[in-house]
Formats: structure tokens, C-alpha cells, sequence
């Protein structure tokens, strides 16, 4: 059995040139738990090129979706953003990963903090209906440079309340807080400092973060997360594992190289 599933490209939108979002086919037997990550790429000279990629879809639906930055001399992504309908790509067997349910111990308010394509595997857990069965609020925090890298904003605000099925989960429990550190917008500002001088949870009308209401899932660039895990940790949340769940979670975005 080869150690990769073949899927087809089905749909390519380009959010913006440094980042786009595709659709590929799934094969039935490819499971994942919502949030979770997975080696995707291509064949390159006759090798497999493979970099980790979250799932940016749920996984009850049938296809697969991965939001991806375009890195310009990247060997993956100058390849990848390239990539039109029909065109294969080869997906890991072994999806892993700690942004999970099961590695946080229940809580009333599930908070998500993701930066740029951090955003990627909370797409997959805001669309999952048990992430509202065991949260009274989901709040998804999106931090990006300009207003026009806010992915899935439109899905976030106001087509996942509206959808047929997602709608009654999703119904005065989830919170969506984009902010943008280039642009004037309705909320601007590092995730870190929003965090950090209470504004965040302020504008919700939510008490400051805490340990003993709040679950924290963390995803962005390492320089965010290593600022984020000091101002959780700070706040007295313990960083959970599948072992040990706990009250954080963290995942890194990208590696720096
Ligand atoms: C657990 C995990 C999950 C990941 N999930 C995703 C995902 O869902 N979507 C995605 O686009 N990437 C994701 N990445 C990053 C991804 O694996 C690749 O690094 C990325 O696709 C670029 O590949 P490349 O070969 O073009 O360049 P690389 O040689 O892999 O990267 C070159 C440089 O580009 C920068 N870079 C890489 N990825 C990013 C990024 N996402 N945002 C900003 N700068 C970046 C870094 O400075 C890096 O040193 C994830 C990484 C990890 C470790």
C-alpha cells in the first residue's frame, strides 16, 4: 500500500498573492480528528515534496479542504499555489496532531487564537457540531496584517449561523473577532496585546481569561506562540497532551528555517 493517498484537485480560490485555499477529493478510508494536521505535497522529479498542512475542513464532509500561505522561493507552496482542477495531490495516511478536544479538560468557553494560516485548523473545529455540544461558547480569534487576509471571513460572520445544518450549533454560541495589524478595520491590534490589555474580552462582553471558565487553543507563527504560552501560563493554564489533558493547547503554524 503506498504511503499516500492520490486526490484530485476540485476547487482553487486565491484569497490574496501570499494565500489561497483549495479543495481536493477524500478517500473514505482517510480519517482525522477535526483540527488535527497531515503531510500533503506532490511529486517532484519523480519524489514525493511534503510539508504538514491542517485540515481546513470537517471531517464529516466528503472532501478535503487546506488554506496555505504562498512562500515565493518555498520548494512546496511556489509549486503548489500553481495547482488548477484535476491536478493530484498526494495526502499522509497519518493525520496527528494536539489542537483536539480530547486534549482539553471541559470547560464553559472555548477560546481559539490563530494567526495568518494558524487559522487553518480551527476552520475544521468551528464546523464541527460536538465543539458546540461541549462549549456554551466557541470564540475564534483571527489575527492577520490586512483586512483582505481574513479568510473564511465572511463564512465566519455570517454563513455558518445561516447554514441549514451548522446554524442551531452554531446560534449565539460562536464569537468571531478578526483583528489586523496594517489597516484601519473594526478591530486592529496584535492578538498578543489584545489579549494582554484585556480589550479582547472586553469587546465581547466576556470576563478577562481564566483557567478555572476558558480553554485556550493556540495557532500561529512561533514568535506568537512563544508570547501567547507566556501570557496563558501566566494566567495559570497547564498545557494539555493526549496523556494529560489540561487547559491549553498549542501548535505551531509554520517552522521557521
Ligand atoms: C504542524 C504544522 C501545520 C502546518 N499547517 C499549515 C497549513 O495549514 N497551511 C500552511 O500554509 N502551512 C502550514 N504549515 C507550514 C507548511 O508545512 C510549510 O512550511 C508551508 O507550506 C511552506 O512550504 P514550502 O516548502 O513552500 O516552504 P518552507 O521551506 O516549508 O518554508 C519556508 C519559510 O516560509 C515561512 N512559512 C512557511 N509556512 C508558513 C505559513 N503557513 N505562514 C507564514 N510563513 C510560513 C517560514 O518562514 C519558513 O521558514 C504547517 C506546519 C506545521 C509544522
Amino acid at each position: 500500500m503506498s504511503a499516500f493517498f492520490i486526490e484530485t484537485i476540485t476547487s482553487v480560490h486565491h484569497w490574496t498573492h501570499r494565500l489561497f485555499s483549495f479543495r481536493t477529493t477524500r478517500d473514505p478510508s482517510f480519517r482525522f480528528v477535526n483540527g488535527q494536521f497531515v503531510m500533503i505535497g506532490l511529486e517532484v522529479d519523480g519524489k514525493p515534496l511534503l510539508r504538514a498542512y491542517s485540515m481546513a475542513s470537517a471531517n464529516h464532509e466528503t472532501f478535503l479542504e487546506f488554506l496555505s500561505i504562498k512562500v515565493p522561493e518555498g520548494p512546496l507552496t511556489s509549486r503548489l499555489q500553481h495547482v488548477k482542477i484535476g491536478d493530484k495531490l498526494l495526502v499522509g495516511r497519518k493525520p496527528t496532531g494536539t489542537l483536539v478536544h480530547d486534549n482539553l479538560v471541559p470547560g464553559g468557553r472555548l477560546y481559539m487564537f490563530g494567526t495568518g494560516t494558524g487559522l487553518a485548523p480551527f476552520m475544521s473545529l468551528v464546523q464541527d457540531p460536538e465543539t458546540y455540544e461541549k462549549f456554551d461558547k466557541v470564540i475564534i480569534v483571527h489575527g492577520v496584517r490586512d483586512v483582505a487576509e481574513l479568510a473564511y471571513r465572511d463564512l465566519l460572520s455570517r454563513d455558518l449561523a445561516a447554514d441549514e445544518t451548522m446554524g442551531e450549533f452554531v446560534a449565539g454560541k460562536l464569537l468571531y473577532y478578526p483583528t489586523v495589524t496594517r489597516e484601519a478595520f473594526e478591530h486592529t491590534g496584535r492578538v498578543t496585546d489584545l489579549v494582554r490589555s484585556k480589550k479582547l474580552t472586553d469587546d465581547l462582553g466576556l470576563p478577562p481569561l481564566s483557567p478555572v471558565e476558558d480553554r485556550v487553543m493556540l495557532c500561529g507563527s512561533p514568535a506568537m506562540l512563544a508570547e501567547m504560552r507566556q501570557i496563558v501560563e501566566g494566567l495559570g493554564f497547564e498545557e494539555g497532551s493526549a496523556n494529560a489533558p489540561a487547559t491549553f493547547v498549542i501548535e505551531k503554524a509554520f517552522v521557521e528555517k
